[in-house]
């Protein structure tokens, strides 16, 4: 039985990206805490009800490493989606306020998110389309799960002319227009690995961005906020500037330290033209076979990228001695109850 929104009472503000707003509600008729996402969707009423049938997909994505689904229906110029609540947020918000988060953690992530992108795959031929931090989620049960996947194409069209980003987690091959493959979202798996690892986006260098590390002096300055959409510098891309949550920093991105900005174009010309990151840091060093994974998700050629199975047989995840107990007190240790 689906849920409808006349059963939801709104309890508290989630997060915002680029197109949707995610509160957590509590479904009345069912006793329990459930989170609902507000896509706006600037689209005739047929293919809103287009939308909405596609969505009905998800009604058969059952997955422990895909966060759950309770039904969507339409919310005025909103499409909405009710899903899993998850009790310790999203990655992003996670690894924000508490700094890095611990490599073998990582290395749990790296092995749910690979078994959510194979599960999508090989079920439903899905291929997910935005992975990056703000999609995993976890919670307290020690689960670690994905969202946000591109199950209707009619969503993701109407919702391509108004903000959707050309993310700065995009393969180069995908930045250079290729379609998407299950090796564009190992890609951005790989980036969004090193972002949590080392508790700041890969393609930024600056002092100020690494909480722990001391500013090198060859270091170059550009941390731009990796959600950021492309509006200003692609208008082709995005015609909508629309309201983002605080945590945006810039427009444009400092290079050098000297007050220079470098554009969100600028930084997808380098991830295509420079070598790729790699799990490195001045601080800390990894386990070689944590850093070995990373560059098996990184091979700028797609061809040469490793695949979700290759990934997940790798030492790295098939070695970890992490338990669903440490997932648990991890999640734990996250939430901080000041927050609330
Ligand atoms: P973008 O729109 O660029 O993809 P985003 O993923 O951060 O960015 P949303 O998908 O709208 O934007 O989500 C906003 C925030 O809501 C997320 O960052 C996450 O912290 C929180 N959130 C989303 N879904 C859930 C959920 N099921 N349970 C708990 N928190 C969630
Ligand atoms: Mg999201």
């Amino acid at each position: 039985d689906l849920v409808k929104d006349e059963d939801l009472d709104m309890l508290q503000d989630l997060g915002a990206g680029n197109g949707g707003t995610v509160t957590k509600v509590w479904n009345k008729k069912r006793g329990c805490v459930m989170a609902r996402k507000l896509i706006l969707v600037d689209a005739k009423p047929s293919v809103r009800k287009q939308i909405l049938r596609e969505l009905q997909i998800m009604n058969d994505c059952s997955s422990p490493y895909i966060v759950g689904y309770y039904g969507c229906f339409p919310v005025d110029v909103h499409v909405g989606i009710v899903m899993e609540y998850m009790d310790a947020g999203s990655l992003d918000y996670i690894y924000r306020p508490n700094g890095s988060i611990s490599i073998d953690i990582v290395g749990k992530v790296a092995e749910a998110v690979l078994h959510g992108l194979m599960y999508l795959y090989d079920v439903h031929r899905i291929i997910h389309r935005d992975i990056k931090p703000s999609n995993i989620l976890a919670n307290t049960a020690g689960e670690i799960k994905i969202c946000d996947f591109g199950v209707s194409g009619e969503l993701i069209n109407s919702i391509a002319n108004t903000f959707v980003g050309t993310s700065t987690y995009m393969s180069p091959e995908r930045i250079q227009g290729a379609p998407y493959t299950i090796k564009s979202d190992v890609w951005s798996l790989g980036i969004s690995l090193i972002e949590l690892a080392l508790g700041r986006f890969p393609f930024s260098d600056s002092p100020e961005s690494e909480p722990d590390g001391p500013p090198s002096p060859t270091a170059s300055e550009y941390d731009p906020d990796p959600t950021l959409p492309l509006s200003t510098q692609r208008p082709k891309l995005n015609s909508d500037g629309s309201a983002k949550r605080e945590r945006r920093r810039s427009q444009g991105v400092s290079l050098g330290g000297g007050g220079h900005t470098m554009s969100i174009l600028d930084l997808l010309q380098h991830i295509v033209n420079e070598p790729a990151p790699r799990l490195v840091s001045r601080r800390k060093t990894f386990p070689q076979e944590a850093v070995i994974f990373v560059e098996g998700c990184l091979y700028k050629d797609p061809g040469e990228r490793k695949s979700p199975q290759d990934l997940l047989a790798m030492d790295w995840i098939t070695k970890s001695t992490v338990t669903k107990e440490d997932l648990r007190s991890w999640a734990l240790s996250t939430i901080n109850p000041d927050q609330d």
